[in-house]
């Protein structure tokens, strides 16, 4: 069976990677600019499961963070760099209701510690390099005989040959007709890079708060995220706007410190409109989706990318959930 995948982020290259565990199965990804060349690659790399405003748990947390580690830690084996940091992710609490919500996990389950009155410990915390993860998950996937095309998908008629094709192309999928009328929102997000001051304290964790502050594979070096503009397609980073963002959020947690930016990165990433889960799932007998990844993209990618391979592997759709598959009858105009 020969499958192609258009887009090389977080969804397709973990596609990639379960479809060519297949012995019969031949993979192409194909993507415009590169591996981690979207969103993924300018990602901080935090991945937990207490994310948004009201820091509530996602759903299928554990498994979901249990799959990505398992692959992420399978790429880290394969690599001589450094790119995983499982140590834990320290998360402050902004408001009141915050606060008790993450008391109450404090005091039901292991996953969360109490720090201080409002700054606490996630245990299942992460801090991921995604350019250097994807490039040896790709590795992987290249050694089962995948092969990568780097190519801009502008019609599917340049996709004649194929079995079955999978748009696993972020923002991208906005450019086919065939998902014009899904109910997808993009929003773009901006990280700035920081020069850490050499006479403070290196941080021991990243630390979410209402930004957050990533660490990164230069000890001396963090990113400050995420800014949030919705509706916005354009990749290009805005300086300007970034710091008018990030720079208060940023003086919140350490008022003292003066700060040297020294860089940008930016992306656009693509949520559902109706839950948070990511979309996957067949459009047509032997077209498929894997969007929608959202602010959730770590921590789902390994887990919705099994599900997915699957499905088109064995046609097998038990694990996926009766949310996603009614979201996707929805776009589908099914439902
Ligand atoms: C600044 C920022 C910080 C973030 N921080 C985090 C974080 O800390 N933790 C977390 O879990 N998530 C984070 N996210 C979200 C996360 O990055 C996304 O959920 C995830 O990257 C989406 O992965 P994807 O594979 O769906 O899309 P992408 O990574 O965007 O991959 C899509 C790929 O498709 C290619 N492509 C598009 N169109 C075409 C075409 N027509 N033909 C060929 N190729 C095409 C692109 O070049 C791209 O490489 C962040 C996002 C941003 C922008």
């Amino acid at each position: 069976m020969k499958i192609a995948v258009v887009g090389g982020g977080f969804a397709g290259v973990a596609l990639c990677y379960y479809l060519s565990s297949h012995k019969s199965v031949f993979v192409t990804l194909i993507d415009k600019k590169g591996i981690a060349s979207g969103a993924s690659g300018a990602s901080c790399g935090l991945m937990h499961a207490f994310v948004g405003e009201q820091v509530r748990k996602s759903q299928l947390a554990d498994e979901a963070f249990a799959e990505s580690k398992k692959l992420i830690q399978m790429a880290q084996a394969e690599s001589s760099e450094v790119f995983a940091d499982f140590s834990g992710i320290e998360r402050i609490a902004q408001t009141e209701e915050q606060r008790q919500t993450l008391l109450n996990y404090a005091q039901t389950s292991d996953d969360v510690s109490i720090i201080s009155h409002n700054h606490f410990f996630l245990h299942k915390g992460a801090t991921i390099q995604t350019i250097a993860y994807l490039n040896a998950l790709w590795q992987v996937c290249k050694r089962r005989g995948s092969v990568f095309e780097k190519k801009e998908v502008t019609d599917e008629e340049q996709l004649i040959g194929f079995d079955h094709i999978v748009f696993a192309c972020g923002a991208g999928i906005f450019s086919f007709s065939r998902f014009k009328n899904f109910r997808l929102d993009c929003t773009k997000g901006q990280a700035l890079q920081i020069q850490w001051p050499t006479s403070y304290p290196r941080i021991q964790h990243s630390i979410v708060a209402k930004g957050y502050i990533a660490k990164s594979l230069e000890e001396d070096k963090v990113f400050l995220g995420s800014t949030f503009e919705r509706g916005i397609f354009s990749m290009d980073p805005d300086i300007e706007v970034a710091k008018a963002d990030l720079l208060p959020k940023f003086h919140a947690i350490f008022p003292e410190l003066s700060l040297n930016c020294i860089g940008i990165k930016s992306g656009v990433r693509v949520t559902s409109k109706g839950h948070y889960f990511p979309l996957i799932g067949n459009v047509t007998e032997n077209i498929s989706i894997f969007t929608g990844l959202g602010s959730r993209g770590l921590l789902y990618h390994a887990l919705f990318a099994k599900m997915l391979s699957n499905l088109i592997i064995k046609n097998e759709d038990k694990d996926i959930p009766a949310i996603t598959k009614v979201l996707l009858s929805k776009n589908k105009g099914l439902a």
